[in-house]
């Protein structure tokens, strides 16, 4: 699944290669790849121009004239993909837009291809969420460690009113959002925090660290993945695997901890399989 590395990896593709273009012809294939049943997206779109681009957690969204968002959710396996014109030959191929021209530049098609179905593009409107513009569908999660929006001391305090295990907080995205399991459990790892400890007994600054932490382990991702954005091929694969080789926790059961040697065992926290050692994790 697409964590919010690979989102933004994907935000920026588009941003630079759809920002300035506008939407001609529509077509959508499936009609599951569609949110917002009242909005026929084959009428709405054409004649639209692409003025930005945002994200939140994993929500991202195209701008339209500066007013309305097109959000899209890349969900389990969703793609955007940005080809020549005619270029995709998916069957998984379910919505194709032509997009025009920009400056010297050809037109292309913007491509979602989704293999399971889960993900969409949706029309909404923007609200201000304590000033920040965000789509309507987002607004009901928290902001993410990248928005300027993010507060640590709050979002650390928001979490520490949570009678939860830690690790179910981090991935409560009414506290933060973008976290995912990966990502929380390399955070917990690096803080040396339990994921199963009651949220409400950690100390502030405890809370504080692993928000900082996840923050850092998603943005050194970000870094790895982010490489290949002037290819004309935006793609996320739905899987994470090029960010894999950098991970302590997630997924090493049995593998050496990197600081103490003791094996990483695997938990289930709040139905979620978690990752930790058990003789440096112990805050
Ligand atoms: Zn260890």
């Amino acid at each position: 699944m697409p964590e919010l590395p690979e989102v933004e990896v994907v935000r920026r593709g588009l941003d630079c290669h759809i920002v300035g273009r506008a939407f001609e012809h529509v077509e959508v294939l499936h009609p599951r790849a569609v949110r917002g049943n009242t909005v026929d997206l084959e009428k709405a779109l054409p004649g639209r121009v692409v003025t930005a681009t945002g994200r939140r957690g994993k929500y991202m969204w195209l701008v339209l004239d500066g007013v309305d968002a097109l959000l899209v959710h890349l969900r389990m396996s969703g793609q955007m993909l940005v080809t020549e014109p005619g270029g995709a030959k998916s069957p998984h191929l379910r919505i194709r837009a032509s997009m025009s021209a920009r400056g010297g530049e050809p037109a292309v098609d913007l491509n979602f291809v989704d293999q399971r179905t889960f993900g969409f593009w949706q029309l909404a409107e923007f609200v201000d969420d304590a000033g920040t513009l965000v789509p309507l569908p987002a607004a009901h999660v928290a902001p993410d460690p990248f928005e300027e929006a993010f507060s640590v001391r709050d979002t650390a305090r928001a979490m520490r009113q949570k009678r939860s295990p830690l690790k179910s907080v981090l991935l409560n995205q009414e506290v933060v959002s973008g976290i995912g399991s990966i990502y929380a459990d390399e955070a917990m790892w690096s803080t040396r925090l339990k994921p199963w400890r009651t949220a409400r007994t950690m100390r502030q600054r405890d809370a504080e660290a692993v928000l900082k932490a996840s923050q850092e382990v998603m943005a050194r991702s970000l870094e790895q993945g982010g490489t290949s954005f002037d290819a004309l091929y935006v793609n996320v694969n739905g899987s994470s695997g090029y960010f894999s080789r950098s991970l302590n926790a997630y997924g090493q059961a049995g593998v050496p901890c990197a600081r103490c040697g003791t094996p990483i065992e695997r938990i289930v926290v709040g139905q979620r399989s978690s990752y930790f050692c058990p003789t440096c994790q112990i805050l």
